[in-house]
């Protein structure tokens, strides 16, 4: 088998949404974020571990993730949708009893005249300027909106992952003038409100990349181990080249393990010659471009090479090897592809 492995871990899942749940007082719920599949690592697998660690509020970025996740938990946990009521989607919105986000006042005409007595809650735009109505919007129809009891007042933080930015006490501002006093469950929080505090929580919080692992949450337990095989091995003189273009030069005899993996797995074609692989504790660089289905890698140092390298460990997180392609956790995890055999351990809450 030349598949790489993604196994997911789901006990330190269900540790992570324990531990952001834990940081919020008794009277703050704590939802769970499953959008993109689950951020890449399976939207059925980590709801129902989120739903059997506590969940019961789930969200979604469109309604067709819905499907998966109803499919899943059944009929009692709400399922979010932050893309809210868009044309085409009354149908799914009803037979899958999910909850719209409505985010203009064109959406709210749409889900009132199509679905009058279904539930629905209401994005606001505190300045982030992507999703939800604005404060003038809200001032004109919110009278009408609350009239008809909305399950959910949110709004979304835009620098919530730094701590230093005085965006997110200016949206809590605008937040709070904008709901104060309507008697509607609220939530601004995702992973980094979450860690901003108390104010931040309102009665519900929505954290997704901290479950999975992911800065900002620190202290997450990486919940993503990605092997690949080595497919074989073989020696390089110093000044011989590998790979595409042959952008990689031997400066010493080498030996260069191929592995089964590459850019339509996620790792990024930026990582040519840039990160490496692990044999445990030991780091093989990439040498040579990464190519779809391969990367080739130096193991000259290795005392005896692995049947499998490592990707993702506790040696490399998701949010390190972010680093060497210069972007996130999130786009790490979501860009792992489906090629992977998926594996779990652990149980997961019993
Ligand atoms: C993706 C998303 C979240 C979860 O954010 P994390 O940073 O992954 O915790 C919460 N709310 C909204 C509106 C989102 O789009």
């Amino acid at each position: 088998m030349a598949t790489g492995t993604l196994t997911i871990d789901l006990d330190a899942l269900a540790h992570n949404w324990r531990a952001l749940d834990r940081m919020s007082g008794p009277d703050t719920e704590t939802g769970a974020v499953v959008k993109a599949d689950g951020y890449g690592l399976g939207a059925e697998t980590v709801a129902r571990v989120l739903a059997k660690a506590g969940a019961r509020r789930f969200f979604v970025a469109v309604a067709e993730e819905g499907a998966a996740i109803r499919a899943a938990l059944g009929r009692a946990p709400e399922i979010y949708v932050f893309g809210g009521h868009m044309p085409g989607d009354t149908e799914m919105i009803h037979d899958l009893d999910l909850i719209p986000l409505l985010n203009s006042i064109e959406q709210m005409t749409r889900h009132f005249e199509a679905l009058p007595d279904g539930p629905f809650g209401v994005q606001l735009d505190t300045n982030m300027n992507r999703l939800g109505l604005e404060l003038a919007e809200w001032a004109a129809v919110g009278e009408i909106a609350l009239s008809k009891q909305p399950r959910l007042l949110m709004s979304h933080l835009a620098s919530a992952d730094d701590p230093d930015s005085d965006q997110s006490a200016r949206q809590l501002e605008t937040f709070r003038h904008m709901t104060d006093g309507t008697g509607v469950a609220r939530s601004l929080s995702a992973t980094g409100g979450t860690l901003l505090g108390r104010d931040y929580h309102f009665e519900l919080t929505r954290p997704g990349v901290g479950l999975y692992g992911g800065l900002p949450f620190e202290d997450a337990r990486p919940v993503a181990r990605v092997t690949l095989p080595v497919i074989q091995t073989r020696t390089v003189e110093a000044g011989e080249q590998v790979g595409y273009n042959a952008t990689w030069t031997a400066p010493r005899d080498s030996l260069i393990a191929t592995v089964s993996g590459g850019y339509a797995d996620g790792i990024h074609r930026a990582m040519s010659n840039r990160g490496a692989l692990y044999a445990g504790d030991r780091a093989c660089p990439i040498v040579g471009r990464v190519s779809m289905d391969l990367i080739t890698v130096d193991v000259t140092d290795l005392p005896e090479v692995p049947d499998a390298l490592d990707l993702l460990s506790l040696q490399q997180t998701v949010d390190q090897l972010a680093a060497h392609w210069g972007t996130t956790g999130y786009e790490v995890l979501t860009s792992l592809g489906a090629r992977y055999q998926r594996r779990t351990v652990g149980t997961g809450p019993v």
